[in-house]
């Protein structure tokens, strides 16, 4: 079905946010399912890494924090996204890919979506053994990408981003899916877990 049909059919916004580490494959489903469902994927990695390619004032700011694998300012982060969130395509809902990463950036989403009088659907955790990522990453990392850097990725989603399982389960918004599988059988699983909360 063409994406606006599918718009059309559905009768209410869809507000998702796909979480899982890097190399889960969170940014190929979220692109995937936001051409089925017509949603925005925001990805705050691909906003950031736009904002360093055009120079902007934005892209200063986060050209090093990104390149050395850190993570931006919360403050920062939540002036991103918010802006993001009132354009108008996103009236529909969306898949937010690379945002929540902390606890304080969950409990920001909140409230922001609570502003708009809306709140999240779901929360999609999508689950890869450690060594499947480490294999993915070390292999698909960008070319000034260090083994040093892919690495620090991987402890700061485990230190700061990790926690937010158990905050979004307290919620009841969880929705565990295998990313261990083919592309297409991933999205299937999405859809399943989606279909059966939202
Ligand atoms: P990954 O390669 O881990 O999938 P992304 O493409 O989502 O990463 O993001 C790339 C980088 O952008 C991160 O390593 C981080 O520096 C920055 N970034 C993106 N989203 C956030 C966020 N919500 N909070 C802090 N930093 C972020």
């Amino acid at each position: 079905m063409a994406a606006e049909a599918e718009r059309a059919a559905r009768p209410q916004a869809l507000c998702l946010v796909l979480l899982g580490p890097p190399g889960s494959g969170k940014g190929t489903q979220a692109q995937i399912l936001s051409r089925r469902w017509g949603i925005p994927a925001i990805s705050t990695g691909d906003m950031l890494r736009s904002a360093v390619t055009s120079g902007s004032e934005l892209g200063r700011k986060v050209g090093s924090i990104m390149a050395d694998g850190g993570l931006v300012d919360d403050h920062t982060m939540a002036e991103v996204v918010r802006r993001r969130l009132e354009h108008d395509d996103a009236a529909h809902g969306f898949l937010l890919d690379g945002y929540p990463r902390t606890l304080a950036q969950a409990d920001t989403l909140e409230e922001m979506l609570q502003r708009q009088d809306r709140s999240l659907d779901g929360v999609v955790l999508i689950r890869v053994p450690e060594a499947e990522l480490i294999r993915r990453t070390l292999s698909r990392r960008r070319l000034d990408d260090s083994e040093e850097v892919v690495r620090r990725r991987l402890r700061l989603y485990e230190e700061k981003t990790e926690p937010l399982v158990g905050y979004y389960q307290q919620r009841d918004l969880l929705r565990v899916v295998d990313g261990d599988r083919a592309i297409e059988a991933v999205t299937d699983g999405i859809e399943e877990a989606v279909g059966e909360s939202a």
